[in-house]
């Protein structure tokens, strides 16, 4: 029943959908992404009973999260009266994948389309970025539709669309990302492309640096990495979970005390006057203050570092008395720095630093004890890399627009 229902709507041309919403086959609430509580209430909302709640939950927690299932008829555990009940009542769809990109160096960037809030409209975009290193994979997931911070070398910051995504709809990117690269019992693996050296999971690691500000979406982002880092189903350390914030300050402490991930912290500047310019929630929150909240993040430590990304702008924060000045103001801070260097974007009012001055930057750092610190650019042919984010499809959304009211 519900298959068909799913079908009829892929099948029928969007523009009958948008004018008739009434028309549209109700959807039913769709459990991927769903907290143990959640679920465990969505089966007592079913009659499941309060003495056996706690197995069914994870029983069917371990077919949705483990074995990444699509549909209830696979839980082969699950008696067939309570796997008809939940067909009737729930699905497990997926959001919308709408297009793969696949980079020259591995690097690879969907776009996928979330489940519309309103019945029949066409639901909203966000990118993840897979990125395969010899020894990981990381996926970078968004946090927000558009972003409302407005940092002026970003490009997701000029996407005026802004909406803070539900806990369901960021766990639910691990897992199409998984089923595209077949990376649940019994899928395959793609075969075009560099996936991390043998024995290891193609993602080990998320890094919450896509679209969005996590910190002004604290509880749902807390909820997804509680979801992500549940060993019986999707299984991710939290030491290799990221969140990386601009500087939401009075989030942070509640960040490291209950969703125990890993902090990055975009800094960008060592002066309030220019990190002010670059980041302008450093108005709210300047530079002091945030140090202040990552010398006492819970959980930091020489193993626990917080990584401090700094983006690196031709003739802006490159010069070596700013790296001096970087490790000074880092002192006493468990900390890695990550140099990025700057992506471009059309239009961008900024340029990448030369080599030679990143290597000079970088030199300075890392004779203060920082290794490694240059990150290097991925993806940046399918504008996969860092900032580049922003939907293309909204870019024609946003051109079918203008034409439409010139
Ligand atoms: N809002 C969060 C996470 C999203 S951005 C934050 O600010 O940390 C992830 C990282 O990419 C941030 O460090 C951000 O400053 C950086 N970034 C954004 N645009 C960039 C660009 N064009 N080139 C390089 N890094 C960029």
């Amino acid at each position: 029943m519900i298959k068909e229902a799913m079908i009829e709507t892929s099948i029928l041309p969007a523009p009958v959908l948008e004018q008739n919403p009434q028309d549209a086959p109700k959807a039913l609430p769709s459990l991927l992404g769903a907290t143990r509580e959640e679920l465990a209430a969505a089966l007592a909302a079913i009659g499941v009973p309060e003495r056996e709640l706690r197995m069914r939950t994870t029983q069917i927690w371990h077919w949705i999260y483990f074995h990444g299932i699509r549909s209830f008829d696979s839980m082969l555990n699950v008696g067939k009266n309570l796997r008809t009940a939940l067909a009737e009542h729930y699905s497990l769809e997926r959001p919308q994948v709408i297009s793969e990109q696949l980079s020259t160096d591995g690097t690879r960037k969907w776009l996928i389309r979330l489940a519309s809030e309103t019945e029949g409209a066409r639901g909203d975009e966000v990118e993840c970025v897979y990125i395969p290193e010899s020894d990981r994979g990381t996926l970078c997931i968004s946090s927000q539709v558009g972003c409302t911070l407005t940092c002026t070398f970003c490009h997701t910051g000029t996407q005026k669309l802004v909406r803070n995504l539900t806990a369901r709809e960021i766990v639910a990117q691990l897992v199409v990302v998984r089923e595209k690269l077949g990376d649940f019992p019994g899928l395959v693996p793609p075969k075009d492309g560099l996936l991390p050296g043998e024995g290891n999971r193609p993602i080990t690691n998320i890094v919450f640096m896509g679209m969005g500000e996590p910190l002004y979406n604290f509880d749902n982002v807390r909820k997804a990495v509680g979801v992500l880092s549940d060993g019986e189903g999707l299984s991710l350390s939290r030491r290799r979970i990221t969140v990386s914030t601009a500087g939401v300050v009075p989030q942070m402490e509640a960040l490291g005390r209950e969703a125990g991930s890993m902090l990055a912290v975009s800094l960008h500047a060592v002066r309030d006057e220019l990190r002010d310019r670059l980041v302008p929630l450093n108005r709210k929150y300047p530079i002091k203050e945030l140090l202040d909240a990552c010398r006492s993040y819970p959980g930091a430590t020489n193993a626990r570092r917080i990584t401090f990304e700094y983006v690196m702008l031709k003739g802006i924060n490159d010069s070596p008395a700013e790296a001096r000045e970087l490790v000074r103001l880092l002192k006493g801070i468990p900390a890695k720095i990550n140099l990025i260097p700057f992506n471009p974007w059309p239009g961008a009012p900024y340029e990448c630093s030369d080599w030679d001055t990143i290597e000079r930057f970088s030199t300075i750092v890392f004779n203060a004890g920082y290794a490694s610190p240059v990150r290097t650019p991925r993806g940046r042919d399918i504008l996969a890399a860092c900032g580049q984010l922003k939907s293309e499809t909204e870019k024609l959304r946003a051109r079918a627009r203008l034409i439409a009211e010139s």
